[in-house]
């Protein structure tokens, strides 16, 4: 994998990453950073950090493609996020960040609040405007866990990061305001609450690894000898799909080109079946759970999409029992969720 480093001219980074070395050289810049205001405030209720991110509500919503700043910058044509006019798989830091290397001032308020040190970055996955993980090329989705394990080991050498994940939510009813192909990747400066549940469970035992030698084939969509695709006996969302790895590896960083190409392959393969589920792009959040810094060596790394689709026009919303008590009401039993995923053709 080649790397290419720019430096943005309101000095936010930026990284190509490609299969081949990079040439072309920068065009014209698009919009400057606004002041970052970020911060947290601990929350002491919920005994959680709050991060806010003041400012993002200028950023662009769902603009005409021809202004997409995700795109490759065309010579002559609107400055975009990435000024080079062409490249396989790019990297900047958000203009927005809820986490920064140089986080905003703390404000006074009535309560404990914290640096928000740490990185928030877009992970562009290809330069085509449409498209999903499930219509890239193999050998582009390789390149995106590459990419990931990369980034992965440089934030998390980061002084002060506790935790990194790269995550998509795709489509407008997950709130998407960018249709371009596209992920992020946030470096927290602390272990947020649902990794604190993971690792809490992994340090108990590999409760991963057991749940593979358990589900049978009831739960699993597919699997190879690197990987398996499951819905979980338990999933809190409509067709919610887990991808793991069958060796327990902490995170990206560890795997071995077997497991790179698998894991990309099903990624894809999800994504996929997910769109002929109800003949219809199908939304959802997909998040990568890695090892927490100094957790690697009980962490199972594993991929967890959450659907919000329940039918083919029907929407999950989170609501009262869900927000209100962190109880999860389904109306699709897992074990036909899995028959239903496994019978459309990916
Ligand atoms: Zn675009």
């Amino acid at each position: 994998m080649k790397t290419w480093a720019h430096r943005k001219a309101d000095g936010r980074r930026l990284l190509l990453y490609g299969t081949t070395a990079y040439v072309l050289p920068p065009l014209a810049e698009g919009p400057s950073i606004t002041e970052n205001l970020s911060h947290l405030r601990w929350h002491p209720l919920r005994m959680e950090w709050v991060a806010y991110a003041a400012g993002r509500q200028e950023r662009a919503f769902l603009p005409p493609a021809e202004f997409c700043p995700l795109c490759p910058t065309r010579p002559g044509g609107p400055p975009t996020e990435i000024p080079f006019e062409d490249f396989e798989v790019a990297v900047f830091e958000n203009r927005f960040p809820a986490f920064a290397d140089q986080p905003g001032p703390l404000p006074e308020i009535p309560g404990e609040t914290a640096q928000a040190a740490g990185a928030c970055e877009v992970v562009v996955y290809t330069p085509e405007h449409t498209g999903s993980l499930g219509t890239l090329a193999q050998e582009r989705r390789e390149l995106l866990v590459r990419v990931w394990a990369q980034r992965y080991r440089e934030l998390c050498e980061r002084e002060g990061v506790r935790f990194v994940m790269p995550f998509e939510n795709r489509g407008e009813a997950v709130g998407v305001t960018l249709h371009h192909p596209h992920g992020q990747i946030y470096a927290y400066p602390f272990v947020p609450p649902v990794l604190q549940a993971e690792v809490a469970a992994f340090r108990r035992g590999p409760v991963l690894q057991n749940l593979l030698a358990q589900v049978g084939s009831r739960y699993i969509v597919e699997e190879d000898d690197a990987a398996a695709v499951i819905v979980p006996p338990f999933a809190r969302f409509p067709y919610e799909v887990w991808v793991v790895p069958k060796r327990a590896q902490p995170g990206p960083w560890t795997f071995e080109d077997a497991e790179v190409t698998a894991v990309a392959r099903t990624l894809g393969r999800v994504v996929s079946r997910y769109d002929a589920l109800f003949a219809r792009p199908f939304p959802y959040v997909m998040v990568l759970h890695a090892a927490p810094k100094g957790e690697e060596a009980h962490f199972h790394f594993h991929v967890e999409f959450y659907p919000v689709m329940r039918g083919a026009d029907r929407l999950k919303y989170l609501a009262g029992t869900e927000l209100g008590a962190g109880t999860y009401t389904v109306d699709v039993l897992p074990e036909d969720a899995a028959r239903a995923l496994r019978q459309v053709e990916p």
